[in-house]
C-alpha cells in the first residue's frame, strides 16, 4: 500500500478515507492485522493497523522487510490520449519500470488537457499491484515544444517515429549498449493522429534525439508505448 508518509520503525501513519474503505471493506482487514507499505523512498515495511474511525484509519510501522529498490532512469513523455487510453499508458509504464510520466502537447494532442491526479492514481495503483516500491514522478504538462527547449544534457530521447521511417528500436538500443552510450535515456511517443511531419522533421534534428522503429505497422499510441518499453527492457536490462 502507497502511503504518502516517512516509514519507520514505531511511525504511525494515517490513511485517508479511500484507502481506510479500500483496507476495512474492500480488503475486509480489521485492527491487528499486518500490511505491508512503501512511499517510494525508505524501502517496504510492516505495518499493523491500530484501528479505524469514519473515514480514517490509523497504523503502526513495525520493521522494514525491503530495501528501496531501483527503477530505470527511463522517461516517457507521451501526448495525452482519451481517458480509458491514458490509463492504461499510465498502469503499463508503472508497470515496466517507467520513472517519469511526463504529458507533452504535440501539434495534433487531442484532448489538451490532462487529469495528473487520476494519472497518478493509475500509477499508485499499478505500482502497488506490480510490488514496485516507487510511484512515478509525474512531469509537468507542457508544449513538447518547451520540454525539449529545456532538455537536460546528456539525456537520449528516442523517437518513436512513425512506421517504416527509422531504424528498428530493437537495433538501436543493442548498439548503445554495446558500445557503453546507454545512459539516462526516454521515449516519446506521438498521439494519435501522429506527428505533424515538419514536427518530426524538427524534433528528428535534435543533438540528443535518436529516431526509432517499432515495426512495419502503424501502432496505437499506447499499443506504441507498451512495445517500446517492452523492447527496453529486454535490452537495455531493468
Ligand atoms: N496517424 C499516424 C500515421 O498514420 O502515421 C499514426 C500515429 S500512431 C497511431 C501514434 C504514435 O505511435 C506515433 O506518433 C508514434 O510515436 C507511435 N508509433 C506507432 N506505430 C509506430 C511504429 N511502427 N514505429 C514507431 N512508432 C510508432
Amino acid at each position: 500500500l502507497y502511503v504518502d508518509s516517512p516509514l519507520a520503525d514505531g511511525q504511525s501513519v494515517g490513511l485517508d478515507h479511500e484507502r481506510a474503505h479500500f483496507l476495512r471493506h474492500v480488503l475486509r482487514l480489521d485492527r491487528g492485522d499486518p500490511v505491508a507499505v512503501f512511499n517510494g523512498r525508505d524501502g517496504e515495511w510492516r505495518a499493523v493497523i491500530d484501528g479505524f474511525g469514519k473515514g480514517w484509519c490509523s497504523l503502526t510501522v513495525t520493521e522494514q522487510r525491503r530495501g528501496q529498490d531501483t527503477t530505470p532512469d527511463l522517461w516517457l513523455l507521451f501526448a495525452p490520449l482519451k481517458k480509458g487510453r491514458i490509463d492504461f499508458v499510465a498502469e503499463k509504464a508503472t508497470e515496466m519500470g517507467v520513472s517519469r510520466l511526463w504529458p507533452v502537447f504535440t501539434r495534433r494532442t487531442d484532448p489538451n488537457r490532462v487529469n495528473l491526479d487520476r494519472l497518478r492514481a493509475n500509477a499508485v495503483e499499478a505500482a502497488e499491484q506490480c510490488e514496485r516500491l516507487s510511484v512515478p514522478e509525474m512531469g509537468e504538462p507542457m508544449p513538447l515544444e518547451r520540454a525539449l527547449a529545456g532538455w537536460p544534457d546528456g539525456r537520449t530521447l528516442y523517437l518513436c517515429a512513425e512506421a517504416g521511417s527509422a531504424r528498428p528500436i530493437a537495433e538501436v538500443l543493442r548498439d548503445a549498449r554495446q558500445t557503453g552510450v546507454a545512459g539516462p535515456a526516454a521515449l516519446l511517443v506521438g498521439p494519435e493522429g501522429g506527428f505533424d511531419q515538419s514536427e518530426l522533421d524538427e524534433i528528428a534534428k535534435l543533438p540528443f534525439v535518436v529516431p526509432v522503429g517499432l515495426g512495419p505497422r502503424i501502432l496505437r499510441a499506447d499499443t506504441a508505448v507498451v512495445a517500446a518499453l517492452a523492447c527496453w527492457q529486454s535490452l537495455a536490462g531493468d
